[in-house]
């Protein structure tokens, strides 16, 4: 009989780990609590119009995600397009493309822009994070950019993206950051490329879900499950409905703010290995007549109660909203932040508010529909000096596996590192499994 493997979690996490592991050998089902795989990068229905649930972007230099898609046979339907980013300084909008206009960057002094060419460079040149991890990340920015860069662009745009507490971070988060929009950047102008997937990443999740299918995996969806079952000492399943599905292996890909709810008491010490601190959003949807910001994104540098704007059309297109734009206000902040329970319309009423700022073209009257879209965990805070760096995926129970978004690391997490990870976990599962062989053109064991 072959090994039988649980994945508790359908995000792309457990798809991809569902996938690799059912074309090894394995007896592989999927767990997911809701009605469709997806998770964060999930799709709704938004008046009639299927859309991403939260905004999601692809850079070329997502190697692990496009090699995926086209296993899939999507190759075909991803699109790139260029776009630029822009800066709210001192109450304007600045554009932000690339090296000339970084050069005529206004809220910088010559010196500050000479500086921040600097430090991206810097960053570039910089192939590995060793050492980092120990360094404030503002301390680093300071002796790198100077204060006036500290001061005006990043430590606004640090509050806004952590939720006002930042001093924890190390600065591997910045380099991290720098060089995956650096992947962005392509040609002689070096101007930011940005794709997507027609139909969103989930298109992505349901191709990879049904070939996992094909292979004889069994997605069971609206499967909540309420806890790992243990015997010996050993995990020996899940419950589910308040019965036992026996497996041989069960893989865990949910973040400790939702995990621990399916810790027995005598495994609830393996949380000690996990960032203390993660993030969850809030975020506005807006279906408008016209385009708000000549930007995919908007970089906020100075209060404000929502983390940046994104106008997701200059990526994906309007054909999927007959031709109506769509714009995303996220708020990043704690899981039990009061964002999370606050009424929708205060909430749009002030992140709205915000938006008008920011867009001359914003009117009230063009917005055509609205909503707010909630995720109490997103990511984990990665915190100076923290050890173990990342939680072991093995953590030494018989049985279990536990490889979760918190524990991608030094990338940034999004599509592409969670891939790759989900890869590396299943080609060292199939080892301990002593199934057959690791997949052609994945990654071998030992991360
Ligand atoms: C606002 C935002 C913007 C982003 N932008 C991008 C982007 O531009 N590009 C990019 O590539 N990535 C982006 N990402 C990142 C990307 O969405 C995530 O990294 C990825 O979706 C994480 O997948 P996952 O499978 O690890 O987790 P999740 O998607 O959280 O999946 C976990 C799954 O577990 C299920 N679950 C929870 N509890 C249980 C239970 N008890 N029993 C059974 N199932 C359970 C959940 O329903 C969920 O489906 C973005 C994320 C956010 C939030």
């Amino acid at each position: 009989m072959s090994a039988r493997v649980g994945v508790v979690g359908g995000g792309i996490l457990g798809t991809v780990l569902a996938l690799r592991l059912a074309q090894a050998g394995a007896e592989v089902t999927v767990l997911e609590r809701a009605p469709s795989p997806g998770g964060l990068a999930g799709s709704m229905d938004f008046g009639g119009h299927r859309i991403d649930r939260f905004y999601h972007a692809i850079t070329p230099a997502d190697r692990h995600l496009i090699g995926l898609a086209a296993e899939l046979g999507l190759a075909g339907e991803l699109r790139f397009s260029t776009v630029g980013a822009g800066f709210f300084v001192d109450g304007k909008l600045h554009p932000f493309d690339g090296p000339r206009d970084l050069l005529r960057f206004r809220p910088l002094s010559p010196l500050g822009r000479a500086r921040l060419a600097w430090f991206f460079a810097l960053c570039q040149l910089r192939q590995s994070y060793d050492g980092l991890d120990e360094v404030p990340l503002e301390w680093w920015l300071r002796r790198h950019c100077g204060s006036e860069v500290t001061d005006r662009i990043w430590r606004p745009l640090l509050d806004s993206r952590f939720d006002g507490r930042h001093t924890e971070l190390p600065a591997t988060y910045m380099w991290a950051r720098t060089r995956r929009m650096s992947g962005a950047r392509r040609g002689a102008s070096r101007r930011e490329q940005l794709g997507h997937l027609r139909g969103g990443h989930e298109r992505l999740i349901a191709a990879a879900a049904e070939r996992a299918a094909e292979q004889g995996a069994d997605f069971r969806l609206g499967a909540a499950v309420e806890e790992l079952a243990m015997k010996d000492g050993q995990v020996e399943g899940v419950r589910v409905g308040g019965q036992t599905v026996p497996f041989d292996l069960t893989i865990a890909t949910l973040q400790p703010p939702a995990l621990r709810f399916l810790l027995p008491a005598r495994l609830e010490g393996l949380l000690g290995a996990y960032p203390d601190r993660h993030l969850g959003l809030v975020c506005a949807v807006l279906k408008v007549r016209r385009s708000l910001v000549p930007f995919y994104v908007v970089n906020i540098c100075e209060p404000t109660p929502i983390t940046t704007v994104v106008e997701t059309s200059h990526v994906v297109g309007t054909e999927h909203t007959a031709g109506l734009r769509l714009v995303y206000l996220p708020h990043y902040c704690a899981p039990d932040s009061p964002e999370q329970d606050e009424d929708d319309d205060s909430i749009l009423t002030r992140f709205e508010g915000m938006l008008a700022r920011i867009s001359p073209a914003y009117r009230p009257e063009d917005v055509v529909d609205r909503t707010v879209q909630r995720a109490r965990v997103a990511e984990p805070v990665h915190a100076l000096g923290a050890h173990p760096r990342v939680a072991p995926v093995w953590p030494g129970v018989p049985g279990l596996a536990l490889a979760s978004a918190s524990q991608v690391y030094p990338h940034l997490l999004n599509g592409d590192s969670v891939v790759h990870f989900a890869e590396t976990v299943a080609a060292q599962a199939i080892s301990r499994l002593g199934l057959g062989a690791v997949p052609p053109g994945r990654t071998s064991p030992g991360c």
